[in-house]
């Protein structure tokens, strides 16, 4: 077996790669951890999106696994680590989806700000409630972004275009880099500085353990009060009975999730609340998203499997096993 994919990855850019190298396609292999190991032990790639946990257990009984292919942006579920260790290259297009990503956050930032969806079920159930859905304006507002990396950086660029006050927090950005500059954003050097002048917060953190529950109890008391929240970076960076506590207190006025910590999550009372608005991890899901994806994550696995370098690799361009 050349490519194993452990999850439901369709794409004409995967169909090419089934007709030149032998693929086996296991879609639910991410819920069945012995499964994968035993399949995982005939591979030389192995495909993932983010569900599959590709752990340093796993890779450690796959003496053939020169590289493992993320389609998508976030490497929480794979332990890169243990993969330079053993040697693996690890290949994910960490540019292809930001623009989409960043687009469906100023969704739900102008979905909160103008109750669309409220409108939408009260209008479609025969009410023509314009009181009810009266709403407020972006312009003016203070939009405050933590983690100003790729995604935060494109969501900076859209809300000064709306006419917003840019605040960052990114301990690891230097003020002074161009990126802060060309967005004309004020760097905090306090993540509470941030949420406390924020009209709008908007999370753009990878998942990791100083961010694992960043967002808790104290620090949704630390944001203005009124403020909406939204999260299209990775679910397990808040705390949500936090979160729901904050919207019931009425310190949060919204919130915007298109992230879980559990995905697809248990129903909570999250669900329930008019103020939230819910979209199931679709911040890569556009076309042109997906496309460019796929076709970076399966040109590099071509590009490995007839011993070229990859271009988009997160630790080194080749295999070193
Ligand atoms: P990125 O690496 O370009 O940016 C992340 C930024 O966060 C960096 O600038 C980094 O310095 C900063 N950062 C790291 N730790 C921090 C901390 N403790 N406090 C403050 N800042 C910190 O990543 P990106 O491409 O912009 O992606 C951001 C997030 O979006 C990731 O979690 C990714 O998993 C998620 N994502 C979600 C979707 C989706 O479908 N909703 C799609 C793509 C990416």
């Amino acid at each position: 077996m050349d490519i194993l994919i452990s999850e439901d990855l369709q794409a004409p850019a995967i169909e090419r790669l089934e007709k030149q190298y032998s693929v086996v396609r296991g879609p639910g292999l991410w819920k069945d951890a012995e499964g994968l190991k035993t399949a995982l032990r005939e591979a030389r790639v192995v495909l993932v999106r983010n569900q599959t946990q590709v752990t340093a257990g796993l890779m450690e009984a796959a003496p053939r696994l020169l590289a493992v292919g993320r389609a998508g942006v976030g490497l929480d579920n794979i332990d890169v680590a243990a993969a330079s260790r053993l040697g693996i290259t690890v290949v994910a297009p960490l540019n292809a989806n930001a623009t989409s990503v960043a687009e469906l956050t100023f969704g739900l930032i102008l979905a909160l700000a103008r109750k669309i969806p409220q409108a939408d079920r009260s209008t479609k159930a025969g009410q023509w409630d314009r009181k009810g859905c009266t709403g407020i304006e972006v312009a003016g507002k203070t939009l405050a972004i933590c983690g100003f990396g790729r995604i935060g950086a494109l969501v900076g660029k859209l809300g000064r275009a709306f006419g917003m006050k840019l605040v960052g927090f990114d301990p690891f950005l230097r003020p002074d880099s161009a990126v802060v500059r060309e967005s004309s954003a004020r760097l905090c050097s306090r993540l509470e500085e941030a949420l406390g002048v924020g009209d709008f917060v908007s999370v753009h953190l990878p998942l990791t353990g100083d961010t694992r529950k960043l967002f808790d109890k104290g620090k949704f008391a630390a944001f203005k009060a009124g403020a909406f929240f939204v999260n299209t970076s990775r679910g397990a960076v808040v705390d949500e009975p936090a979160l729901v506590e904050a919207l019931q207190s009425g310190r949060l006025a919204g919130a915007g999730l298109d992230v879980r910590e559990l995905e697809p999550p248990a129903v909570s009372v999250l669900e329930s609340m008019p103020n939230v608005v819910l979209t199931p991890h679709i911040g890569a899901f556009t076309t042109e998203a997906q496309e460019r994806t796929f076709e970076a994550v399966a040109g590099d696995v071509d590009r490995l499997l007839s011993g070229q370098p990859a271009l988009h690799f997160v630790n080194f361009d080749r295999p070193k096993r």
